[in-house]
């Protein structure tokens, strides 16, 4: 017998108690019940995105709430500043590009951070622009972009700062309404413990005041309407019932362990997972590495690809590679959600035994050694 571990950035393993609530009889979306199940949630929500103002949920993948974060504010011909430095800054652009927007394209090299200079010599060189869009975290190249700097910027601008948090909330503590970010993202399948399926945003005053003039096409996401139906524990259109029942469960588990817990032992995770890698002998991709993931340059001469592939076939490991032009570069261990200390050692120890395997030795039990120190401090 093998297990299969899945160890991705997304998605993530389900708690058992959460597979469990969501294997419960099927909840009608206009019944009391479900109400009183939806006013739960979203008291919940506001506190895990540290925020008063209202968190909508989307049915759809974590992209749907980025392209609402678009439609909804905006108007056709408007510039935003689209930090790209990744995969997923990357599909900000697309989408903006795809609805009559002009994005700014603030190009990063993959593994850095974006320069807080450059975003305010953007932003100063174009007064007009009437949004920023950053990556909290870069899930593709595992790097932690200055969101609390760039919504410095923004605070005094008429630019609205559109932050996606996808393998961000939960992850680490990051305050929508203190840090004065203007709309917030996550997902379901990240850090939130559940399957693919909802997808979340939250919106400050000032965006809603953008929302008042915006003129691009929408329908399914009119985050308006949501708005209207949310805030009186009802949505627009059939709710994702089992999903949202699994959240109110992920949400207990986010309370019972407590929010300084959560965002310490994700902390703690990224930092033996890092130590272990560096004792390797493997260098680290990231350059201002996010809590979430962790990303390491393949060996010399061994691809990534290789490494992946025999860390599944061999011992039922899911990591992943990389994307674009470092699919075969690097290789990413994730730590958030539904993961322990003993998960990132599992993933530790298959990464030396795969190395081993795979003619580039390293010791064994050298980067378990190393992760140790960290997590049994
Ligand atoms: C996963 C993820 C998304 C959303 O991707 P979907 O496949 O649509 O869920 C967006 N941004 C980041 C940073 C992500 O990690």
């Amino acid at each position: 017998m093998r297990k299969t571990r899945l160890l991705t950035p997304g998605p993530t393993p389900v708690p058992e108690r959460v597979l469990l609530r969501m294997a419960q009889p099927i909840l009608h979306h206009r019944s009391p019940d479900f109400e009183a199940l939806f006013e739960r949630v979203r008291g919940k929500l506001k506190k895990l995105f540290g925020t008063q103002q209202e968190v909508i949920t989307f049915v759809s993948s974590g992209s749907g709430a980025m392209e609402a974060s678009i439609v909804n504010f905006l108007r056709r011909g408007d510039k935003i500043i689209v930090v790209d430095g990744g995969k997923f800054g990357e599909r900000f652009g697309k989408i903006a590009q795809a609805y009559g927007v002009e994005p700014i394209i603030l190009k990063v090299e993959w593994g850095k951070a974006v320069d807080i200079a450059a975003v305010k010599k953007a932003l100063d060189e174009n007064p007009d622009v009437r949004a920023v869009c950053v990556q909290a975290s870069e899930t593709s190249t595992g790097v932690a972009h200055p969101v609390k700097e760039i919504c410095e910027l923004t605070r005094n601008h008429q630019a609205i700062t559109i932050v996606d948090g996808i393998t961000a909330v939960g992850v680490w503590d990051m305050p929508m309404d203190e840090w004065g970010i203007d709309i917030l993202l996550s997902g379901s399948q990240k850090a939130l413990m559940l399957p693919p399926g909802l997808a979340f945003a939250a919106v400050s005053e000032k965006a809603w005041k953008h929302n008042e003039t915006a003129n691009l096409p929408r329908f399914y996401f009119d985050i308006k309407k949501e708005h209207g139906s949310q805030k009186k524990n009802q949505t627009a259109w059939t709710a994702a019932v089992s999903l949202l029942a699994g959240l109110d469960e992920v949400l207990n588990i986010i309370e019972e362990e407590g929010y300084d817990e959560l965002y310490a032992r994700h902390d703690r995770m990224a930092r033996a997972s890092r130590a272990a890698m560096e004792a390797l002998g493997l260098e680290l991709f990231a350059e201002n590495p996010s809590p979430a993931v962790t990303t390491v340059k393949a060996p010399e001469g061994l691809g990534s690809g290789k490494i992946v592939k025999h860390l599944n076939k061999t011992y039922g490991i899911r990591l992943v590679a990389g994307q674009d032009h470092v699919k075969d570069t690097i290789f990413r261990i994730a730590h958030l959600g539904y993961f322990d200390d003993f998960d990132v050692l599992t993933a530790i120890n298959a990464i030396e035994m795969t190395l081993n395997d795979l003619g580039h030795p390293v010791a064994r039990g050298k980067g378990v050694a190393a992760a140790q120190e960290i997590l049994s401090a």
